[in-house]
């Protein structure tokens, strides 16, 4: 099988892996790619949002399925145009990313669905929104409708930060994705990723993850992409994951077919869960970045049969064969992220890292120049173990972190406390 896969950060580094771990796959291209990916698979330069050159490559490099990574090129409907196209393509259409684009869709679908989630209300003008937040109470969760970079949600503490979080959305802070806004009741309890695969029919889970959002250590300071993540979530035990799918995930899914959008790809369920009842926080239409690598790195290859059986349609004859194992990632930054950073910096001490399937430093922000890795981003590089035991995962990784030389970088150094 030749395989395109779109995306170049550290997610799409780990789909790669777990593709070459699979004999089926021959061929496997990423666009854009980047340093770590372009030692296990060609990386090639292409518009990702642009559906018909992306058909057009395929075309031309006789591929037979395109694994689409980040949600950009989803909500661009690059997946509509590659199935218009008759090319097979895992990930969902772009009404059905709208789980994802829009925070207001995905409220009323859970209403139609009857889904537990926070109560909220959708408004589009700041003097309704405005009275909504005065009549309390607090704290209260306001958020920007549209993609926003995870940067458009404020939960403010009292009215006056409710009221200049709804004047800077509706002042056009996040752009049009702040043309309406979402306000919403605040959830207590502890969070959890779950993920599934959906053909349209089929719900299949692949398993569950805890990340750590904040920067500093004891999940601290401000938010970024993700410093680190831990697969599975101790909390979601199968009594938990079994009320996440009745209630919340397979009564979405039944209810996107049936407005006509089924939906085929990954979905990611972000949860609160508190006394054991999971509730909805939001939905991604694609792999959690750094989730993504722990999840991979537990699937290991039949990652792309379960890819390659959700995009035909045959997820009902797939399982997933779960070994009882334990992963972990730790993200190292460049020193400055979230806030700015220098790139260029010249990264030391990877060709000597152990690589199977323990033991994986998956790349997001890198390139090569005159034969060295230097750093071009903000998370850079993912340090990933697997063990039979959370700890071990976590000795893996962080004997990875401790072999690379990068002074200009740096990570937390206790990713998974909570699970530990
Ligand atoms: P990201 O892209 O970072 O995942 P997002 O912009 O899509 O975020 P949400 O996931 O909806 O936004 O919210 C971001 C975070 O805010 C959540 O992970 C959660 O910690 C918190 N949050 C969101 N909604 C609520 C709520 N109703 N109650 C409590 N906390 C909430």
């Amino acid at each position: 099988m030749n395989i395109l896969i779109l995306g170049g950060g550290g997610r799409e580094h780990a789909l790669a892996w777990a593709a070459m771990q699979n004999p089926k796959c021959d061929k496997l291209i990423v666009a854009p790619g980047n340093a770590g990916i372009a030692e296990i698979a060609t990386c090639a330069r292409l518009d990702i949002e642009d559906g018909s050159a992306v058909a057009e490559f395929a075309g031309d490099n006789a591929i037979d399925l395109v694994i689409i990574g980040p949600e950009a090129p989803l909500v661009a409907g690059v997946a509509d145009t590659l199935r218009a196209a008759g090319i097979l393509v895992f990930g969902p259409s772009q009404e059905a990313a709208r789980l994802e684009a829009s925070k207001a869709f995905t409220k009323e679908i859970c209403d139609a669905a009857g889904a537990p989630t926070a109560g909220y209300a959708h408004f589009t003008d700041l003097d309704a929104a405005r009275d909504h937040v005065r009549q309390g109470p607090f704290p209260v969760v306001i958020k920007a409708d549209g993609l926003a970079a995870g940067k458009g949600v404020i939960i403010a503490e009292t009215l006056e930060e409710a009221e200049a979080a709804l004047e800077d959305m509706f002042g056009g802070t996040f752009g049009a994705a702040g043309a309406e806004v979402v306000i919403e009741e605040f959830m207590t309890g502890e969070e959890a990723s779950f993920f599934v695969l959906c053909d349209g029919e089929t719900v299949l889970p692949i398993g569950t993850a805890q990340d750590h959002k904040r920067v500093g250590e004891g999940d601290t300071g401000p938010n970024t992409g993700g410093m680190g993540a831990y697969s599975p979530a101790p909390i979601m035990d199968d009594a938990v994951t079994e009320a996440a799918l009745e209630q919340i995930v397979k009564p979405t899914m039944a209810e996107m077919a049936r407005r006509g959008h089924p939906y085929q790809g990954v979905l990611y369920a972000g949860l609160m869960i508190e006394d054991g009842a999971p509730r909805l926080v939001e939905y991604n239409v694609r792999f959690g970045d750094p989730e993504c690598q722990v999840l991979m790195m537990r699937l290991g290859g039949q990652a792309l049969d379960l890819i390659h059986a959700c995009a035909e349609g045959r997820l009902a004859e797939a399982q997933v064969n779960w070994a009882d194992d334990h992963a972990m990632t730790v993200v190292l930054a460049a020193k400055g992220y979230p806030g700015s950073y220098e790139k260029g910096s010249v990264i030391g001490g990877l060709d000597n890292l152990p690589e199977d399937s323990f033991h994986m430093t998956f790349h997001a922000g890198t390139a090569e120049a005159d034969g060295r890795i230097v750093a071009t981003g903000g998370r850079v590089l993912n340090a990933t173990g697997r063990g039979s035991s959370l700890t071990e995962a976590k000795a893996r990784a962080y004997a990875q972190v401790d072999a690379i030389d990068w002074p200009e970088g740096f990570c937390r150094r206790d990713i998974g406390w909570r699970a530990l």
